[in-house]
């Protein structure tokens, strides 16, 4: 596959991306250059073709996909007149949501430091103006959840300090883990974790399950975590189906192990459902991915229902090779529900049925 290829790929992924941390994408731009220009990392021609898709659409964000110098991203917002943001503070924000437990709540905050301390000078003042929150606080629009909006009075020191109490802490955290893995509590209610690449459609999968069975009104559970939601059984057994955070092609290095602790909640469900886009270019490779990276959480042992989503997309003789590579995968389809109800049968025959005790047999 091409650069250019690669580079729309990339480029859907971040939209996606966006999405998922709650923003709503208006437009997308490409632009193939031998090298970065060193003002406005795209160049004063480009920068100007962003101004005018800004002022049109109304976009009150643009997101790079790149990397960009602190320099060169204040240069490009002078031009384009709104903020920017790169794809490390979009994912770092989605991380920030989907981190629950104290030590992902940890190592998402260290994660966030680290990105923000070579970066310090380069926060302008559009963002401290729109966040306004304290650290780690929540309410500011994509990229500035988290510590970004107190630059002003946070200094190098008091960073570096932070962050090594941090540091500290998670390594405190590891062997607790461990005990809670070794005995894990049986859930009341059981738990069905939905993982994958982020695209390959977890979210509509969630919304279609759920949609199709009863769900469950909760309100305070509702309130607690939008990416948890609860349902039955056809048979009337009630569950959580949960949204876990999305793997990324090229997962910059510094968001590893961010990226693991946010996803160690699928080392606390009873069944996970992994979902792949059965229309993606490498299919195997994803699946293979995942697989490695939930082994490597502590969740080899879950059942895992393997789904292949965009069935809508692929033909037969591509089901064929999908069917070859995990012969018992369930095709379906969020766009048509194609498949949905034997999913749903699947994940009913997967969790634990609430134990039968002696009582009710000898009566
Ligand atoms: P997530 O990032 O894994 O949660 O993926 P989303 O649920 O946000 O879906 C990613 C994109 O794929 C969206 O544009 C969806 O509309 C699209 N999508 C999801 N499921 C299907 C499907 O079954 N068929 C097709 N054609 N597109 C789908």
């Amino acid at each position: 596959h091409s650069d250019a290829q690669e580079a729309e790929n990339s480029l859907h992924e971040l939209a996606a991306l966006a999405e998922t941390a709650g923003a709503e994408v208006l437009d997308g731009m490409l632009q193939r250059r031998p090298n970065p220009d060193p003002a406005t990392y795209i160049g004063s021609g480009k920068a100007q073709e962003l101004r005018e898709i800004v002022a049109e659409t109304g976009a009150d964000t643009v997101v790079a996909d790149s990397e960009l110098a602190p320099s060169q991203r204040r240069a490009l917002e002078d031009v384009v007149k709104v903020k920017v943001i790169d794809r490390t503070a979009v994912i770092l924000d989605i991380f920030s949501q989907h981190a629950t437990s104290r030590e992902g709540k940890a190592q998402v905050e260290l994660a966030q430091l680290e990105y923000l301390l070579p970066r310090l000078r380069g926060w302008g003042e559009s963002m401290s103006r729109q966040a306004g929150g304290q650290v780690g606080g929540q309410g500011a629009g994509m990229g500035s959840r988290g510590p970004g909006e107190t630059k002003i009075e946070l200094d190098r020191r008091r960073i570096n300090t932070r962050m090594a109490k941090l540091r500290k802490q998670i390594a405190s955290f590891a062997p607790a883990r461990a005990a809670k893995r070794a005995n894990r509590d049986r859930h009341e209610v059981p738990s069905v974790a939905i993982a994958g690449y982020t695209n390959a459609g977890k979210s509509s999968l969630l919304n279609r399950v759920t949609k199709a069975g009863v769900l469950v009104e909760n309100a305070l559970f509702a309130t607690l975590d939008p990416t948890v939601r609860r349902t039955e059984t056809p048979d009337g057994r009630l569950y959580t189906l949960s949204d876990t955070v999305g793997f990324v092609r090229n997962l910059p290095h510094q968001l590893v192990e961010a990226f693991r602790s946010t996803l160690e909640e699928v080392a606390d469900s009873d069944v996970i459902v992994h979902v792949v886009d059965a229309s993606h270019e490498d299919p195997s490779t994803q699946l293979a991915t995942v697989r490695d990276v939930i082994g490597e959480v502590g969740a080899r042992d879950i059942t895992e229902i393997v789904v292949f989503n965009k069935a809508d997309l692929v033909d037969d003789d591509e089901r064929l090779l999908l069917r070859g590579l995990v012969p018992n995968a369930v095709f379906v389809s969020a766009r048509t529900g194609e498949g949905i109800e034997t999913l749903m049968d699947r994940i009913a025959d997967a969790i634990p049925r609430p134990d039968v005790t002696l009582d009710l047999l000898i009566p």
